[in-house]
């Protein structure tokens, strides 16, 4: 049984972000993986240590001031959850909560620090269609998504999730997007990023089973009408693909 978590779903839940959570867990009952679910709502106690896939939709900036005091009562054992192991998928807002701070235009959200970088709102929103490049198992593979954010996210000792082919990133100016670390994707695009790219999900489903001790090869889905969703969506972002996405 695959343990997932949905952080705070009443407050980070912008843009679709649920249909990633939705695209996990069906992808997982198509091949009769069974996965529960379990709903992590502000107060409530969490064991990071239990679940091997933990999804963190995006959020306003008001929303990401309701929930950081919460979330840092939670710091030491997701850190220690994601040294373990823990995969994660964090989103715009759930992403800016990982890194050290987000100075909005009128305060500072303290981070957790987890992951090497910080985000500064900018002059205007970062909003549209986006594609990136990001390596999965050693190959590259373009995915396509949504932005819409204000902040702009500068990293440090941390690799980027991939190289922006057209769109902002996480910032507009140094071509990166997301980061990476261990188990741990981090992105700009909502999208929902997971139903749109499910080669990414695949990997995440793929990461979390090993993590749970099911390590299996994963059946292929039919995924003829993703993959066109896939280039679709790179056009509308404005990426000419060739070959498989
Ligand atoms: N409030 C953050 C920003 O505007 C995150 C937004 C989001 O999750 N889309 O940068």
């Amino acid at each position: 049984m695959l343990v997932v978590g949905h952080l705070y779903p009443e407050l980070l839940n912008l843009y679709g972000d649920r249909g990633n959570l939705i695209a996990f867990v069906r992808r997982c009952a198509w091949r009769g993986i069974p996965v529960t679910v379990r709903e992590l709502v502000l107060g409530a106690p969490v064991d990071f240590g239990a679940l091997d896939f933990l999804f963190i939709g995006g959020g306003s900036d008001r929303e990401q001031g309701i929930l950081i005091e919460d979330l840092h009562r939670h710091r030491d054992s997701l850190c220690e959850a994601i040294e373990g192991g823990l995969v994660v998928l964090a989103i715009c807002g759930g992403y800016q909560v990982l890194g050290h701070y987000y100075q909005t235009p009128d305060r500072v959200i303290p981070g957790l620090g987890l992951l090497d970088f910080y985000t500064q709102a900018g002059p205007k929103r970062l909003i549209g269609n986006c594609a990136v490049e990001i390596e999965l198992d050693g190959r590259p593979v373009s995915v396509a998504g949504f932005e819409n954010h204000s902040g702009q996210t500068f990293l440090g000792r941390v690799q980027p999730l991939g190289r922006v082919l057209a769109g902002f990133g996480n910032n507009g100016v140094d071509g990166t997007e997301g980061a990476r670390y261990k188990n741990v994707f981090c992105s700009y695009l909502h999208g929902p990023l997971l139903p749109k790219n499910p080669c990414l999900t695949d990997h995440l489903i793929s990461l979390a089973l090993k993590r749970a001790g099911m390590e299996m090869p994963l059946v292929a889905l039919d995924d003829h009408l993703e993959e066109r969703a896939v280039a679709a969506a790179l056009k509308r972002a404005g990426v000419t693909v060739s070959g498989k996405t």
